[in-house]
């Protein structure tokens, strides 16, 4: 079951878009790493205060990394349901995802009813206000 009315022309271009500018993010993070590690290699003794703001950076960095690639590994996998003619088809109820949804969301392959019971899956504690 797909959806003929959906523009996938429309999605992919913009699932491409966004792939792009969340790579072209993380060349720029992977830089500033590599600019922050040779800074450090010079040998010179930081003051402890300067180390700890960097080593924090360094761990916000890796954080938005880690979220930025698992975000293009989303779209990647919703991309590859375009080319399968599977795409605005939830997952795991198999029913179609509003095309709203998608605007907002491209990359998203599940309903909202199941997207929040994997949510609420991930974080292991059920909310009982859902
Ligand atoms: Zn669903």
């Amino acid at each position: 079951m797909a959806q003929a009315e959906l523009d996938l022309a429309h999605f992919r271009q913009r699932l491409h878009e966004m792939r792009a500018s969340i790579q072209e993010e993380l060349d720029r993070l992977q830089e500033e790493t590599s600019n922050a590690n040779q800074d450090t290699s010079y040998g010179v003794k930081n003051h402890p205060a300067e180390d700890a703001t960097e080593l924090e950076q360094r761990e916000r960095n890796m954080a938005v990394r880690g979220e930025m690639e698992r975000e293009i590994g989303r779209i990647d996998h919703a991309l590859a349901r375009i080319e399968e003619g599977t795409y605005g088809v939830c997952e795991i109820g198999g029913e179609l995802i509003p095309v709203e949804r998608l605007e907002v969301r491209p990359a998203a392959t599940l309903c909202i009813r199941h997207q929040r019971e994997q949510d609420e899956h991930a974080r292991d504690v059920p909310d009982p206000w859902v």
